[in-house]
């Protein structure tokens, strides 16, 4: 295959034209990093798109604008609200490239984005085609940009042969989309050729009737778009395996550890990870206590591997001050599924925490329901001290909910839940605070069975 595609100066400026006319017809120009263009907000949209759709990243980029509306706000953010903003988003290395050049810009550049290729191309996460696109959109400067969209455009219509992940390929395109780019109307013309990518030529049954390029298409002509762009070799995929531990503390709370800052999911925060063969030392080591777990397995894949994940549910056998003193490098905490803490997690970890989030509403629900007539359980109350009706399901997860349940009747719960409600309002607790919520289920046991625990102990509830 040759290097480069020798294209004739009247088919450049007919597919210019062709592809121009369209994007005043039928072009996006409604799409939030549309409006008040800024290389920083080109910039993330830039970084967002990579690997994902349009739809998808509607709603991340406008949160993250909100909470990140420069690139100074960004730089000076920890980087776990980066990653928290980019939870569910994948491709983490992306934040925290983002999170690293802004940083960057400010230090080195006076907080204004470069203007040439090259200085773009060096900072992190910005390659090539995502530098021509800062160029062409932001500055308005001739900027070549050759995205997946863009290449399955060019692959069909010059039908290149080969997977474009390979040099030989990548060559003949990026000469192809070279020779086409305009010196006028860049910034029109880099986002429609985006636009005929994610609209017209999609992987599957693209739209050829309505493209603009369709009567000199060479794949559509040759009716053969299924072999553009060429596939990536087959390789088996490695299959690996762990379990993920959801270790529960008395007060609901799950362990969740900060992975190293670099590799597999840097800096993000997970359960903890154990080999199968590990888990049941693991278990023991930590003081857990393994319990019938309500998740079934399930698979994480990477550009690279599977990983199938257990997940496992245990119980703490030990208070999690205990364990969580181990910690000197704030690389452990615990977290309530119901109130995350603003932290990037993992998507497993993400998935698994909104599944026990559920799990505590489906509880709560029947809870409501407490006097429904098939309530028959009967329980010895350990606050009223004689047998009275039970409740329908434990009030938590855990150990505690568990003891809650076989030792307290209903009634006694809907008076704790009065009371509860009471305290929160009258010492105007902020239930986002740990040590409220500890001081909260200490009154709740000492409410319930005469017996306060000690982990609220030194708590003072804010002044009236
Ligand atoms: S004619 Fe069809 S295959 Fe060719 S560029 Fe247009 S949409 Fe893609």
């Amino acid at each position: 295959m040759s290097d480069a595609l020798q294209l004739a100066p009247t088919e450049i400026a007919s597919f210019q034209a062709r592809v121009l006319a369209w994007f005043d017809q039928h072009g996006r120009k409604d799409l939030p990093w549309q409006q008040d263009i800024t290389p920083y907000r080109v910039w993330v949209s830039e970084i967002m798109l990579q690997q994902t759709q349009v739809a998808t990243v509607i709603p991340y980029y406008n949160r993250f604008m909100t909470t990140f509306p420069d690139i100074g706000t960004l730089a000076a953010a920890k980087e776990d609200r980066v990653l928290h903003l980019w939870t569910g988003l994948g491709y983490y290395a992306r934040a925290r490239n983002l999170h690293k050049t802004a940083k960057q810009v400010i230090a080195e550049h006076n907080g204004e984005f470069p203007d040439n290729q090259i200085a773009l191309e060096g900072l992190p996460g910005i390659g090539r085609s995502t530098a021509g696109a800062i160029l062409a959109i932001a500055h308005g400067q001739r900027g070549v940009i050759l995205d997946a969209n863009v290449k399955r455009v060019l692959a069909r219509y010059f039908a290149v042969e080969g997977w474009p992940g390979t040099t030989a390929t990548a060559k003949v395109l990026w000469s192809a989309a070279e020779q086409l780019t305009p010196d006028q109307r860049i910034g029109d013309y880099t986002q429609v050729m985006m636009d005929l990518g994610a609209i017209l030529c999609v992987s599957r049954e693209p739209k050829c009737s309505l493209c603009p390029l369709e009567d000199r298409c060479r794949a559509k002509k040759e009716q053969r778009i299924s072999e553009f762009p060429g596939k990536k070799p087959k390789k088996a995929m490695p299959v690996r395996e762990i379990c993920m531990v959801l270790a529960c503390n008395q007060e609901g709370e799950y362990l969740l550890i900060r992975r190293p800052t670099t590799g597999l999911w840097g800096g993000l925060w997970t359960f903890p990870e154990v080999e199968a063969e590990l888990l049941a030392g693991e278990i023991e080591n930590r003081n857990w206590r393994q319990v019938s777990s309500s998740f079934a397995p399930f698979r994480n894949t990477f550009t690279h591997f599977h990983l199938d994940i257990t997940p496992v549910q245990a119980e703490c056998t030990v208070p999690s001050t205990t364990v969580a003193s181990v910690d000197e490098e704030g690389t452990l905490q615990w977290v309530d599924p119901n109130d995350l803490p603003e932290i990037g997690l993992t998507k497993p970890t993400h998935h698994l925490l909104k599944l026990l989030a559920q799990c505590d509403e489906a509880n709560f629900k029947q809870r409501s329901n407490l006097h429904g007539p098939d309530m028959t359980r009967t329980v010895h109350c350990s606050r009223y001290k004689k047998d009275l009706p039970g409740l329908d399901t434990p009030p938590m997860p855990g150990p505690r909910g568990e003891e809650i349940f076989k030792q307290v009747s209903a009634q006694a719960w809907e008076e704790w839940y009065k009371l509860q409600t009471m305290l929160i309002n009258e010492k105007h607790l902020d239930m986002r605070d740990k040590d409220a919520r500890r001081y909260l289920n200490a009154q709740r046991d000492l409410f319930l069975t005469g017996e306060p625990v000690d982990h609220a102990e030194g708590y003072i509830p804010p002044e009236e």
